[in-house]
């Protein structure tokens, strides 16, 4: 599809920026695509057209704005494997997965949220008071590369469940997906002005949604450091500012596993944390184990980096792709660089680039044995295919461990004991837990505590960020 220009107030528009944004495709090294490196002022022009829809939006009845997001679940299904190879082209999640979860689980979300419209109480009575719970205005949506669809998704749906009005600024990085989004929400005819997309940088575009008098709350999900770029940006007209940032997230297996299992639970946790070439905020990138079966848990986790088959994203059967571009690889590299120069041993993996592929930003699958608590790789979001195995010595030892964090974005527990392990659950500062390798649930909230953000994504506590609350007394 054409790309060149903006979506604002239910049209495609040129930007007045000048400046054009390439697309790389991570696995060919090749220019794939431009955007637009869109301007202040068209974010000027997103934010009137947002205004100028809302109050009509916010008054239309809840049950035709959910229609929307049922309408648009189903364009999204029936167009799954092209839209997944629009992802896996911009960002290099294998194919497969890119079906699965970056189209399916923003459909799950489309369809939870039209169904929760109907269960939702959007108004009660406490006492002498009638409790109204009302759209908070415009809401600026600023999103990362990762999971760039999903992402988009669980902020739009419920913004636009909750009579909301949306500018959205997609990741420059991968932003293609989210004009597929927005052609399929001027297909199912949304009024003109409910939602916007404006691409460009989060220097020019990002910053001038944060500051923008105009946008009542920022809805952000990235980097710690543009979190709190936007929330200071966004204290000047006392903006809501909802933060979904990063995590260091520990796997715990506990000590009452038989080989079998404990084999199992660690190949789940390396699983787990290199799905997406590691490139995921819930990453289990701390592997937690007794320490008297340190061995055993390096062999199995070895083993599973080792059988995670690296190559072309778009080949069936490739689970591990590159990495986003050259700069994040980089980076991944240096921190496994740094680790063993901080006395890390690499178990299997490390910094030299896989020999089967002539391009694409590739990172070893890489498990990382006696690595100090207080260092970087301890410490830090590496964001690619990079796991470090801890010792511990009892079970307040691996909670002490797992909580000794900036972050608190997830955690695993596995154990035969399901009730052991749900009282280490219990114990985390995180804000999902999945014990035993718990499914997915798009009721559950999502986000994190500590420095992994503020406020949560999905389910009711999805919706209610973008709601205020009025008190009538009658
Ligand atoms: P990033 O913070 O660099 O970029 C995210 C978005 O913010 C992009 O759209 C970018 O253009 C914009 N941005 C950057 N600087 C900005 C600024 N000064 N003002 C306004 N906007 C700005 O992050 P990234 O590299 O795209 O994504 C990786 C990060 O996202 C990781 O830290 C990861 O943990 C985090 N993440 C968190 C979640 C979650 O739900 N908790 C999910 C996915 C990714």
């Amino acid at each position: 599809m054409d790309h060149s220009q903006l979506y604002v107030g239910g049209r495609w528009i040129p930007s007045s920026g000048t400046e054009l944004i390439d697309v790389v495709n991570p696995y060919t090294e090749q220019v794939i695509a431009q955007v637009p490196g869109g301007s202040a002022a068209d974010v000027d022009a997103a934010v009137a057209a947002a205004r100028e829809a809302l109050p009509s939006w916010s008054q239309t009845p809840v049950g035709e704005r959910a229609a929307y997001l049922s309408a648009i679940a189903e364009i999204l299904g029936q167009r799954t494997d092209a839209l997944a190879e629009v992802v896996t082209a911009e960002m290099g999640c294998p194919l497969k997965i890119a079906k699965l979860v970056q189209i399916g689980t923003p459909i799950g979300t489309l369809k939870t949220y039209a169904k929760l419209a109907e269960s939702y109480q959007w108004e009660s009575e406490v006492g002498n008071s009638l409790i109204v719970r009302e759209p908070i205005g415009v809401v600026g949506a600023i999103t990362p590369w990762n999971y760039p669809l999903h992402q988009v998704v669980a902020k739009v749906a419920p913004a636009l469940l909750a009579g909301c009005t949306v500018v959205l600024k997609p990741s420059e990085v991968a932003p293609l997906i989210a004009y597929e989004f927005a052609a399929i929400l001027d297909e199912v005819g949304l009024p003109a002005g409910v939602f916007n997309l404006v691409s460009g940088t989060g220097e020019v575009v990002g910053e001038a949604i944060a500051a923008h008098p105009g946008i009542d709350m920022v809805s952000f999900t990235g980097s710690g450091r543009a979190g709190k770029r936007i929330s200071q940006l966004a204290a000047e007209n006392i903006k809501r500012v909802a933060l979904e940032l990063g995590g260091k997230s520990a796997s715990v297996v506990l000590a009452d596993l038989d080989d079998e299992a404990f084999a199992k639970a660690v190949r789940s946790t390396v699983a787990q944390c290199f799905t997406n070439a590691g490139q995921r905020c819930t990453a289990f990138s701390r592997l937690l184990v007794p320490a008297q079966r340190y061995d055993e848990a390096l062999t199995a986790a070895a083993a599973a980096a080792e059988s995670t088959s690296a190559g072309n994203p778009m080949i069936d059967g490739t689970r591990l792709g590159p990495l986003v571009s050259d700069g994040q690889r980089d980076r991944v590299r240096g921190f496994i660089a740094r680790a063993q120069d901080n006395g890390a041993r690499v178990v299997t993996g490390g910094v030299d680039a896989p020999e089967a592929e002539p391009t694409g930003y590739f990172v070893r699958p890489t498990v990382l044995a006696d690595v100090a608590e207080d260092s970087e790789i301890a410490r830090n979001e590496v964001f690619g295919p990079v796991i470090a195995v801890f010792p511990y010595d009892d079970v307040d030892d691996a909670v002490r461990i797992a909580n000794d964090t900036d972050y608190g974005l997830a955690a695993g527990v596995y154990g035969a004991d399901k009730d052991a392990a749900l009282a280490v659950a219990r114990r985390l500062r995180a804000g999902q837990v999945d014990v035993n390798n718990g499914r997915w649930n798009f009721l559950a909230p999502f986000g994190g505590y500590k420095q992994s953000g503020n406020g949560r994504e999905l389910g009711v506590a999805g919706l209610e960020e973008f709601l205020e609350t009025k008190a009538v007394q009658l």
